[in-house]
């Protein structure tokens, strides 16, 4: 963008201290002083605060030289009551006017701040959203004169996103209700994990842009980016002996600290346990550990010896560790939002990170147990989506980094970003369409090898048992068993018979896993796993659809099928 105006660069150099823009705040801001509605979806530690403070801070003092009109105000929804206490007293030691309204103060404080608002005293006042629902809070609401709403953690509207809080669904209401007070108030909603589907969900509850269409005058502007993390380095590994896996990468870098993401309790105490046998000195932290162990565990992480928590997804939140130097996912995560919010945690001092994730195919069939047991169809079904995303990312053979910010929305820019120390290729170099240089595929492309001859056969193997088989009893037929529920069925006589013979089962699972990657191949849902064949199938039996593996990474034969455990 242009340079930005003095009449922003001025507060921001008094008020926060900060001599420029980081990258996309600059265009956000301007927009907002303009009096657009704004969606910002940048990641954590992006700088999204400043987005709405500079504005309210550089309106403010506009407003001291004219004194014109009432005082201007922008109203913040937060959910996190100690963050918004920060917020808040960072902003009034640099001498800005501001103020929050939680339930964790008593009431003559509350009366204070309050009245400070309604008279014009304030700049930014802070309020967690349950302060709004109360007919008290809404008609003390509607006294106040609202230059701008800034919603944090926008995504808790969208019961598609990771975090939907009910309090957050009245909202939607600031544009209707209020008998039409803040039908032109600007807004600004804010958040950190919104793919398209959570972002336009957002935009619809909330009323940003009211009804003009994207490109319209009054539409809303969407700023959307950041999420490229240069200096994380992303793998997918295949799972073994996961332990000694984590122990070999420990024992490579002796001083480096870590998270391993685990998949249930259990595995974090056997991790855990079997790291400390070995002498790394790793601790578990669950929902399970009492409160007291947890806080001593996170402690010994940040600040003792610890040098590795084997988590569950429980931890993170609010763990302030700059030089975490890997995050493991020991298990599969269940989507891919989840999983780079929590690869995040690495590097944040902007030092290299490494991020590695050990996948077994048979992983799936541990998501998909916790999937079944969820009992709206539709939130079933969009948990199935979001594992497909997933184990897709594991077999992609493209680079990672693009993968991830295709999923938000977003594509990888041409020159690499210049924050912090690189993971691989340099700051601010153009790179190759496609390739952000610091994933294992990008750094080391995987071979492949064209497969279609053997997915065809699989694939016939398949139609020609009827559709009525686990892939085991597949992969006998087409290995030319003659065990004897082959020659009761009289398989033994049907032409797949023994046509995949030169293959180890490994090689077919390994291929039945990418089949079902790639939608040639699907399988019953009622814990039979019986195989089917797909729409697409016949294209790929009839030979126009070209099948390639990739050889000897992310899909290994040793490391079971899908239809494994
Ligand atoms: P988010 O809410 O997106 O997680 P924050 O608003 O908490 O991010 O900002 C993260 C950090 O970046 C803060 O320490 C903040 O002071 C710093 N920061 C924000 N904007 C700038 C800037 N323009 N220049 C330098 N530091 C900045
Ligand atoms: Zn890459």
């Amino acid at each position: 963008p242009p340079s930005a105006p003095a009449a922003l660069l001025a507060p921001l150099k008094r008020a926060f201290g900060h001599g420029g823009f980081r990258p996309m705040q600059q265009r956000i801001v301007e927009d907002a002083v303009a009096g657009r509605d704004v969606l910002v979806i940048l990641p954590t530690g992006g700088g999204k605060s400043l987005c709405y403070q500079l504005p309210a801070v550089a309106e403010a003092e506009a407003w001291e030289q004219r004194r014109e009109g009432p005082r201007p105000m922008t109203v913040v929804v937060s959910p996190l009551i100690a963050l918004m206490q920060n917020q808040v007293e960072a902003l009034r030691a640099n001498g800005v006017k501001a103020g929050y309204l939680n339930s964790s103060m008593d009431f003559e404080e509350a009366r204070r701040v309050q009245h400070e608002a309604e008279t014009g005293g304030l700049d930014l006042v802070y309020l967690a959203p349950e302060r709004m629902m109360s007919e008290h809070g809404r008609a003390w609401l509607s006294r106040l004169h609202v230059t701008r709403f800034a919603i944090d953690e926008a995504h808790c509207i969208s019961a598609w996103g990771h975090d939907f809080r009910p309090e957050y669904r009245m909202l939607g209401e600031l544009r209707t209700g209020f008998g039409d007070r803040f039908r032109g108030v600007p807004m600004m909603a804010l958040t950190a994990t919104a793919t398209p589907r959570v972002a336009d969900d957002v935009v619809a509850q909330l009323g940003l842009g009211g009804d003009a269409k994207p490109g319209e005058a009054g539409a809303v502007a969407v700023h959307r980016g950041g999420f490229e993390r240069p200096n994380l380095f992303y793998e997918v590994r295949p799972k073994r002996k996961v332990v000694e896996q984590i122990a070999a990468m420990l024992e490579a870098d002796d001083t480096a600290e870590g998270i391993v993401y685990c998949g249930s309790r259990k595995k974090c105490e056997e991790i855990a346990e079997q790291l400390q046998a070995a002498g790394l000195p790793a601790l578990p932290y669950h929902a399970g550990l009492d409160a007291e162990t947890r806080a001593e565990n996170q402690h010994g992480f940040i600040y003792g010896d610890c040098r590795l928590v084997a988590a569950t997804i429980a931890f993170g939140m609010g763990v302030d560790k700059p030089d975490v130097r890997f995050v493991v996912h020991a298990d599969l995560p269940q989507n891919l939002e989840g999983y780079y919010q929590e690869t995040g945690r690495a590097g944040r001092d902007g030092l290299p990170g490494k991020c590695v994730l050990f996948y077994s195919g048979g992983d799936r069939a541990r998501v998909e147990f916790f999937i079944n047991k969820k009992e709206d169809p539709q939130e079933r079904e969009h948990a199935q989506e979001q594992l497909e995303k997933m184990i897709k990312y594991c077999h992609t053979t493209g680079c990672r980094t693009a993968f991830v910010l295709r999923h938000f929305g977003d594509e990888l820019a041409r020159v690499a970003p210049a924050t912090g120390a690189h993971a691989g290729g340099e700051a601010g170099v153009e790179r190759p369409p496609g390739r952000c240089g610091h994933c294992d595929n990008c750094v080391n492309p995987p071979k492949t090898r064209d497969v279609t001859q053997d997915a065809r056969k699989l694939l016939s193997a398949i139609a020609r048992t009827g559709q009525r088989y686990g892939l085991s009893y597949v992969f006998d037929v087409l290995r030319g068993s003659r065990a004897a529920k082959v020659l009761e069925r009289e398989h033994d006589g049907l032409s797949v018979h023994g046509i995949g013979k030169d293959q180890p089962v490994g090689h077919w699972r390994a291929l039945a896993e990418h089949l079902v990657q790639e939608g040639h191949l699907a399988f019953t849902h009622d814990g039979f796993r019986v195989a089917l064949l797909t729409a697409t199938s016949k294209d790929v039996m009839r030979g126009e659809v070209p099948v390639e593996l990739a050889v000897s990474r992310a899909v290994d034969p040793r490391a079971g099928g899908p239809e494994s455990e």
